[in-house]
């Protein structure tokens, strides 16, 4: 058997249209031991010999064959098998990987016999006296050590062939003489193949001389002792896995692209960020929408009229025309526990003048209260206060506009005042009575309600049952001595028919045991044969319009954050492209010290999943000082509280799809562009990368 055979080879190059023919049509067969020396003029092909023995560059014609199997038919796993057990090249210029250690660049050589790796390697630095460059990295080294040290790699796995293409032409003479003692050592048992224009040292070491002039190659000498047996072959293909053993290029790679990869991180990071938080901002809206609306005394507190239509003569339009609703027929359906009360707001209304400190409060809105309304009995409890009847309390938004903090405003008073024209009907005598009632309430500030904030005006609350006493008891001097009774603002209330501006032409309701929302539910769902109920919520229009606001900048900040997860998606994809190219060289190296596609794709598959989790633990480092701050943002310019509110705890519902999803996405970003690079890179060739320039 033909130990390493070079049969009717010719490598010719087209260059614009015409041949050249660099080898014609060469045989040779090399010995399975011995120190070849093969000499040639610059340019006459050497170094093309060598290639097309190492398999990186194809013949024009002919075969090389390894123990007559033809190189050219070698499936990929039997040329990463040539390339792990059989074959090193040794790089002219090294081609080491300049951050790593000497010692892992030795290792590299032999990634796949993982057992034994750093033994065989220590083995070799001891016996090449090379100990105390192990720990160095090899951008520090100086050429002769670099020379030893890819020496070193190359012989680690004990390949049974060695090329070194001009291993002697960037060292000075000594140095040059060590390299050649170690591969004439070498040689006793392996196959050396030293190409050289230089051939004086060299002859002085080889076994056989070849030399390649006109793209012939001639045998000069040939002193090898064919007796001397081969030991051993290493033909068995080693399955290991090395990928576990390139955990030190991994980490220097991340290490070494450290301001490259910290962009990653921080572009992934603000994607992600935005992602938790925008996600905190829905869950928010939600939230404030659902129960910070709910902070007001007016959530239990409505209106209910009825609109009737009157259908106009010679016409088929109808006119709407809003009354009190029957007691009887409110009755009849309202939930037990909402109370129907008297709307007093003829009497006090937006109309009246609020006077603090001497001053009027342009523009307040003045509600009831209710003694049972939970909200108040809450503050009254977290505030310690004891309410009086005469007790006022004030929104924030009034406060604000007092210049005033909200100690000093408490047991300040307030004055309510009104007049308004009343008339009564004697239909009877065809007579009007006309009076003016006047008003001046004064009230005791008892709290500061913090309300919802929103589209939120100054606005003050009054108890009912003070207002409605004290009408009972405002007497109207006119109607009193017409009708010769004492006759109270109520009484004209009472007295009027239920299409009466003295009743605002509505009830008030206190909303008990039912929120506003079922309440309209319930009114909505039945017809009413007088004409339909309407229920009026201030709590309720200010929530609708609320959520529809809020429901616009939900859109928005979600296109945004898409936009933002493409372009992170784009800068990963792009990264990834980056550091395949800036890692072109390093990787046709690993290819050839026998490293797989495969392991080199899960290199970078790996590196960039690190990243990602990288970027993912910062998110979640920061996200929550982050959403601190925005919320206090967002308060001191809104005063809506935690307006984001990321679902912490509730990361299992819905909420945490998205991060998980993001994360599945950007993988699959990783995995495609590395797929679509190594498609292409395949076609690389190796031999391109791996010139010594
Ligand atoms: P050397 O003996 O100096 O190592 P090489 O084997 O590198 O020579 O190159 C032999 C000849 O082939 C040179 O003339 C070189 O210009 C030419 N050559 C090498 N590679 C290519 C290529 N890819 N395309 C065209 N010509 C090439
Ligand atoms: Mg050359």
């Amino acid at each position: 058997m033909d130990f390493l055979r070079i049969k009717n080879i010719t490598k010719k190059y087209k260059i614009n249209g015409d041949d050249y023919v660099i080898l014609n049509n060469i045989n040779y067969t090399f010995p399975s031991h011995g120190l070849v020396f093969i000499y040639g003029k610059s340019g006459s092909g050497k170094s093309t010999l060598l290639n097309l023995l190492l398999g990186i560059d194809e013949p024009s014609r002919g075969e090389i064959c390894f123990r007559n199997h033809c190189l050219n038919n070698f499936t990929l796993e039997e040329k990463y098998s040539y390339y792990k057990n059989n074959i090193s090249l040794l790089f002219q210029h090294y081609n080491l990987l300049e951050n790593l250690s000497a010692f892992e660049n030795v290792k590299l050589g032999c990634l796949f016999d993982e057992e034994n790796i750093d033994e065989n390697a220590n083995k070799l630095f001891n016996k090449f006296n090379l100990n105390y460059l192990k720990s160095k990295e090899v951008k520090y080294l100086s050429g002769g050590e670099k020379q030893r040290i890819a020496f070193l790699r190359a012989i680690i796995k004990n390949p049974d062939i060695l090329l070194a293409d001009e291993p002697t032409g960037a060292i000075p003479r000594h140095t040059a003489i060590d390299l050649l003692d170690y591969l004439k050592e070498y040689s006793k048992e392996k196959l050396v193949i030293i190409v050289s224009h230089n051939h004086e040292l060299l002859k002085e070491y080889a076994d056989i001389i070849l030399e390649i002039n006109n793209g012939n190659i001639i045998e000069v000498l040939n002193n090898i002792d064919c007796k001397n047996p081969i030991k051993t072959i290493n033909n068995q293909y080693i399955k290991t896995n090395s990928f576990k053993s390139l955990k030190s290029i991994l980490f220097t790679r991340i290490k070494e692209d450290w301001i490259k990869n910290l962009l990653i991180i921080l572009s992934t990071f603000f994607s992600y960020t935005f992602l938790i938080l925008s996600v905190g901002f829905i869950n928010g809206i939600n939230i404030t929408t659902n129960e910070d609306t709910k902070k007001t005394l007016l959530y239990n507190f409505a209106e209910i009229s009825q609109e009737t239509y009157q259908s106009v003569e010679a016409s088929n339009l109808l006119l709407t025309k809003q009354v009190r609703p029957n007691k009887e027929i409110l009755n009849s359906f309202l939930p037990t526990g909402v109370e129907i009360k008297e709307n007093l707001s003829y009497f006090i209304n937006p109309f009246s003048r609020v006077i603090c400190q001497e001053e009027i409060v342009e523009d307040t809105l003045i509600y009831p209260y209710y003694l049972d309304n939970p909200f108040l009995i809450e503050y009254q409890k977290a505030h310690n206060i004891k309410l009086e009847g005469n007790s006022l309390f004030i929104n924030d938004i009034f406060l604000q506009k007092l210049n005033l903090n909200q100690n000093e405003i408490i047991g300040k008073k307030i004055n309510v005042s009104n007049d308004v024209d009343v008339f009564s009907k004697d239909y009877a005598n065809n007579k009007t009575i006309n009076d003016l009632a006047s008003f001046n309430l004064e009230f005791i500030v008892a709290g500061v309600i913090e309300e919802f904030a929103f589209l939120n005006s100054p606005k003050i609350y009054y108890s009912y049952d003070y207002l409605y006493d004290y009408l009972s008891n405002c007497f109207l001097e006119n109607h009193s001595a017409y009708f010769k009774r004492s006759y109270s603002c109520l009484d004209l209330l009472f007295n009027s028919d239920d299409a009466s501006q003295f009743n605002m032409y509505s009830y008030w309701l206190n909303l008990n045991n039912i929120s506003p929302e079922e309440l309209n539910t319930i009114i909505d769902e039945n017809d009413f044969k007088d004409g339909n109920l309407a229920l009026t919520s201030e709590y309720l229009s200010i929530k609708e319009s609320y959520s529809s606001l809020m429901n616009v900048f939900a859109k928005a900040f979600f296109i945004f954050t898409i936009l933002s997860f493409v372009l992170v998606n784009i800068i990963i994809a792009l990264t990834v492209l980056s550091s395949f190219l800036l890692k072109k060289k390093e990787n046709a190296i690993l290819l050839i010290l026998g490293i797989s596609y495969r392991d080199i794709f899960l290199l970078y598959f790996v590196q960039n999943l690190i990243l990602i989790f990288l970027s993912l633990l910062v998110s979640f480092i920061f996200f929550k000082p982050i959403e601190i701050l925005l919320n206090t943002i967002i308060f001191h310019f809104t005063k809506l509280n935690k307006m984001i509110n990321v679902p912490f705890f509730s990361y299992f519902n819905l909420p945490l799809f998205l991060p998980v999803i993001m994360i599945l996405v950007n993988l699959i970003v990783v995995f495609l562009s590395l797929i679509l690079i190594f498609l292409i890179a395949k076609r690389i060739s190796l031999k391109e990368e791996l010139v010594d320039e």
